[in-house]
């Protein structure tokens, strides 16, 4: 029955726009971010220095900025109140590096503010991260042993997943939004180049809808699996 399910499941094709969408969005964050990675701020600031300023500024002087290995790899670190930059963000006084190191102190702002969604965010985490996990593997139990309402349990995990993604949409769009506000406030890029960040933060935020989208798709398909077999 499972590898019935596995081999000849029709609603797998509702999958192949979502995988379609996630390709296109990664290439996009990929080949812009690159390509602003060459473009100077001509202001001269590293990502160290747009960081430390926007930070100093709304009082959060006390949350450091370290070096973090890989690309793209750049964060706020909630729990330790740490703001972490890859080499080329940290290093770079690029378009690109302003706006990856402008986004991370927005989120650190947002932690300072209590900002809403963030909090939302924050509580569904550990669920939404079991819940992803275990979702699978009760689907998986529920095929092979027929058990239907266990099939039903894994639908409830998954749309923890599902949720803890939708809510990272309006964090990661407030973080950009407030980034650019603060690169042009503290005068960090200049007006005629903050073009170049908000492309790079917009590609970034594709990959998170491409996220969201991908998860949806995936709990419709499974609320269409479980619908049929009723
Ligand atoms: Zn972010």
């Amino acid at each position: 029955m499972f590898y019935g399910y596995r081999y000849y499941d029709p609603t797998f094709i509702l999958l192949i726009p979502a995988m379609i969408f996630a390709f296109y969005a990664q290439t996009k964050i990929s080949t812009t971010f690159n390509k602003f990675l060459r473009v100077r701020n001509t202001n001269g600031y590293t990502g160290y220095e747009v960081a430390r300023r926007i930070l100093d500024a709304n009082g959060l002087n006390n949350v450091p900025i370290e070096m973090v290995r890989g690309n793209l790899t750049d964060h706020y670190d909630p729990r330790n109140r740490v703001l972490r930059l890859s080499y080329n963000v940290y290093n770079g006084n690029s378009l690109a590096s302003a706006g990856v190191a402008a986004h991370e102190c927005g989120h650190a702002i947002q932690h300072s503010e209590n900002y809403a969604p963030l909090m939302l965010r924050n509580a569904i985490a550990p669920i939404a991260s079991f819940g992803s996990q275990a979702a699978w593997f009760l689907i998986l139990i529920a095929l092979l042993l027929n058990m239907m309402e266990l099939f039903t349990l894994g639908i409830y995990f998954f749309s923890a997943a599902v949720l803890f993604q939708i809510v990272t949409l309006p964090v990661e769009y407030n973080a950009s939004k407030r980034a650019i506000i603060a690169l042009e406030d503290y005068g960090l890029v200049d007006r005629g180049e903050i073009y170049g960040a908000k492309k790079v933060l917009s590609a970034a935020a594709l990959t998170y809808v491409a996220a969201t989208v991908t998860a949806v798709l995936q709990l419709l398909r499974l609320l269409i699996i479980r619908g049929r077999r009723d």
